[in-house]
């Protein structure tokens, strides 16, 4: 039996996807092979990889001075390889000023990671209150090689409410939990990546959108797999490309496509996270940590009210236990900041929603 799996990454993935991908296992458009098998410079694979490339840039509308990578490594490499390329200097430690914004523990990993290769400034950071609310975006100072954001935090449930504006700033954002789950203005960001086991496909591919003249710019002292100029001039193919997460990114982007696109998909998770939302909002035993104006549609922890620590903490593991017995699994909170979270992304169907409801009244009850 299929369960309703709120897991925050990887994550599930629409039915009608898995259902294709295994018939087509053994066999994919007749060509006696499975998508595993084939060379990534095939005839065969070639209209596999390209159809998920086209699919990406028509569904986010990608203009055509962005370049798309598919990459390896996770969007955690992405923490290294954006400061290498835009802010390294002809040797190591003598990188240019970064600019980053703190707004959860992948945002703080991404400004530590770079601070290796170059002057992070870290503007602003919502760590006091819990990163339960996105601070103000100072603006972009002169010399900022770019400025960087998470759009979606989706350890502690925030969503930037508007993009900051930073001028010829280069604007680089993660979002790893958040793509395809919105329309976004590619055209005001310099980099979007994303690792694509949250709303894209299985773990093990990256997705790197990237205006082209950002590309060009890692000192000669870079690994020549870190270079986005590598990967740009040979179309991801460098080297071998993760050929079978590319193959079911294409299939959910189709899934998406038949759904009407990000529009209407924006329309369906909206619709989601207001249910959850106003559930949590007017109980009496659960509540949402999150500063309203921020709150993310994909990721939404919460947490029970009960006054002491232990009860607290009893309460909580009783309910993710009591929640999976029930088929609504992978309901903790993240390590680091407990209670529960439910992570809906795009795959998560309404009644994925209206189901962890029920259970939470019956909870109550
Ligand atoms: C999951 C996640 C990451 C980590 O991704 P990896 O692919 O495991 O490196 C980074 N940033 C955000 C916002 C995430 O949600």
């Amino acid at each position: 039996m299929r369960v309703y799996n709120f897991s925050p990454g990887p994550s599930a993935l629409p039915l009608a996807v898995l259902e294709k991908a295994a018939s087509e296992i053994q066999d994919v458009n007749g060509t006696g092979q499975s998508v595993m098998e084939m060379s990534h410079r095939s005839k065969d694979y070639k209209p596999i990889f390209e159809k998920t490339e086209s699919l990406l840039r028509e569904l986010m509308g990608i203009p055509a001075n962005y370049k798309v990578l598919f990459l390896q490594g996770g969007a955690s490499l992405q923490f290294a390889m954006v400061p290498l390329n835009l802010a390294a200097g002809d040797a190591p430690g003598q990188g240019k000023k970064a600019a980053y914004i703190d707004t959860g523990i992948w945002a703080e990993k991404a400004a530590k990671e770079a601070s290796k290769y170059a002057a992070v400034d870290v503007r602003a950071s919502s760590k006091d209150k819990a990163y339960t609310y996105i601070p103000d975006a100072p603006p972009a100072q002169s010399g900022d090689a770019y400025y960087h954001i998470t759009l979606n935090n989706t350890i502690v449930g925030t969503k930037w409410d508007k993009i900051p504006n930073t001028g010829s700033v280069p604007l680089i954002s993660d979002i790893s939990s958040c793509i395809l789950s919105e329309p976004i203005d590619v055209s005001k960001f310099g980099i979007l990546y994303a690792g694509a086991q949250k709303n894209l496909g299985p773990a093990g591919t990256t997705v790197v959108i990237i205006r082209d003249d950002l590309i060009g710019h890692a000192p000669a002292w870079t690994p020549v797999m870190l270079r986005y100029d590598t990967h740009a001039s040979e179309g991801s193919m460098y080297n071998t490309p993760p050929c079978y997460g590319i193959y079911i990114i294409g299939l959910v982007l189709e899934w998406l496509k038949n759904l009407g696109g990000v529009e209407a998909m924006a329309k369906l998770n909206r619709e989601k996270a207001n249910m959850f939302y106003s559930y949590l909002d007017s109980s009496k035993v659960f509540y949402s940590p999150v500063e309203k104006p921020f709150r993310s549609l994909m990721n939404i922890p919460f947490v029970t009210m009960a006054d002491d620590d232990a009860k607290k903490t009893e309460q909580e593991t009783r309910f993710v236990k009591e929640a999976a017995a029930a088929g609504l699994v992978n309901l903790a909170g993240h390590r680091l900041v407990g209670g529960m979270r439910a992570s809906i992304y795009n795959a998560m169907p309404i009644d994925g929603v209206k189901a962890l409801i029920n259970f939470m009244d019956k909870f109550v009850k």
